[in-house]
């Protein structure tokens, strides 16, 4: 474990256990050189305590690296709690993790992932006040697609020479809480879409209102578009699908789209430009955060618009390097971790 944590550079990683409430929970906290660490909560089965403690590491790691391009003053944390295979009374488990995210003084300050819902965030939120997407704090998927959106305006400014959405195409995989709001914003500024989900209706839904062409979910990938936007799962850029790529450059919402790192260095052979999935889906983290720092709604759209930003200097950069883009994204993230000075958390 502790050789994990130092390829990583892990600074923590805490245990939690509640056998009254079922609670199994462990938190990792990356880097707090910036500030406290956020991140959000996990809370899906796993087949071995290693399997969660992995990913654990792995998001944690991430959430720093988002942080820091974000320009946001956290530093990268996540949790997990492993889900028991019949859950006796989930407020009672919630309000138990509460307890624990409370033991660490604000170390990490938690929020939803994949399996945690806004009650859960309600119930953590009666035991501490470490914790942030509470109902009164609102839905991040929004800003998610508006910082998507400004990222879509980079990669077509880069690519064309011009950010004007009237009259792109651009293809949508994942018509859920990020997919459908940047389709509908999309619409509005004048792009063609061509949209697909595994769920029928969704994508009725989105040919009714939205004007979108409609495809099955393996055509998608073969969309001759201008950008193709993966707002669903991750992964789906892989040695499978990438040969069939017919877009100019990938834009999209979802977390670890690359399959592996090699991914990377093959998108930039076949001449398609890739927004990290980090910095492009970093609108959701900066409302989170934004939010939980009390600062406007000006505030966090100033910031979301900046994704436009950063994005072009990497997309430069890459260019004068002749360097894969992912790893100028990653390159820099950790600059800015490193260069942060003296341990900001600790400090304060
Ligand atoms: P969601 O669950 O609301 O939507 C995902 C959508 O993808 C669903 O409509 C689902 O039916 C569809 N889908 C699943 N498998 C598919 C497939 N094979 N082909 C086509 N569609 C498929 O999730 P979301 O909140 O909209 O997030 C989308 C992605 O963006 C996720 O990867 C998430 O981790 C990432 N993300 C979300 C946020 C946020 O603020 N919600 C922030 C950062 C990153």
């Amino acid at each position: 474990m502790f050789k994990q944590m130092e390829t990583d550079s892990l600074e923590q990683l805490h245990f939690f256990s509640d056998p009254s409430t079922e609670l199994r929970a462990i938190v990792a906290i990356h880097n707090t050189q910036r500030g406290p660490a956020l991140g959000g909560c996990r809370f899906i089965p796993y087949s071995t305590t290693n399997e969660a403690i992995t990913d654990a590491i792995r998001l944690a790691k991430g959430m720093s690296y988002k942080a820091a391009l974000a320009g946001l003053p956290f530093g990268g944390g996540k949790a997990v709690i492993i889900q028991p295979d019949t859950i006796k009374d989930r407020h009672a488990l919630m309000r138990s993790f509460g307890q624990s995210i409370h033991s660490m003084n604000g170390q990490y300050i938690t929020a939803m992932d994949s399996g945690t819902l806004v009650d859960d965030m309600d119930d953590i939120a009666q035991q501490t006040n470490f914790v942030s997407c509470t109902r009164h704090m609102g839905d991040p998927s929004p800003a998610t697609a508006r910082g998507v959106l400004a990222g879509i305006r980079a990669n077509l400014k880069y690519t064309t020479g011009s950010d004007i959405l009237k009259g792109r195409h651009i293809a949508i995989q994942g018509l859920g809480h990020v997919g459908l709001s940047l389709a509908t914003q999309l619409h509005n500024a004048g792009s063609h879409l061509t949209v697909t989900d595994i769920d029928d209706n969704k994508m009725l839904l989105a040919r009714q209102q939205l004007n979108a062409d409609i495809c099955s979910p393996e055509e998608i990938y073969g969309i001759n578009c201008d950008v193709f936007s993966p707002c669903g799962l991750g992964a789906v850029i892989n040695s499978e699908t990438i040969s069939r790529l017919r877009c100019g450059s990938i834009a999209g919402s979802a977390n670890n789209q690359l399959e592996a790192p090699e991914m990377g260095l093959q998108l930039k052979q076949r001449n398609i430009l890739y927004a990290p999935d980090y910095v492009i889906n970093s609108g959701g983290l900066m409302f989170v955060a934004m939010r939980y720092q009390q600062l406007t709604d000006v505030a966090i759209s100033n910031k979301i618009a900046g994704i436009f930003d950063t994005l072009s200097d990497i997309y430069l950069d890459a260019k004068q390097d002749n360097r894969v883009i992912s790893d100028i994204a990653d390159q820099r993230a950790l600059e800015i971790i490193q260069q942060s000075g003296p341990n900001q958390f600790q400090a304060a």
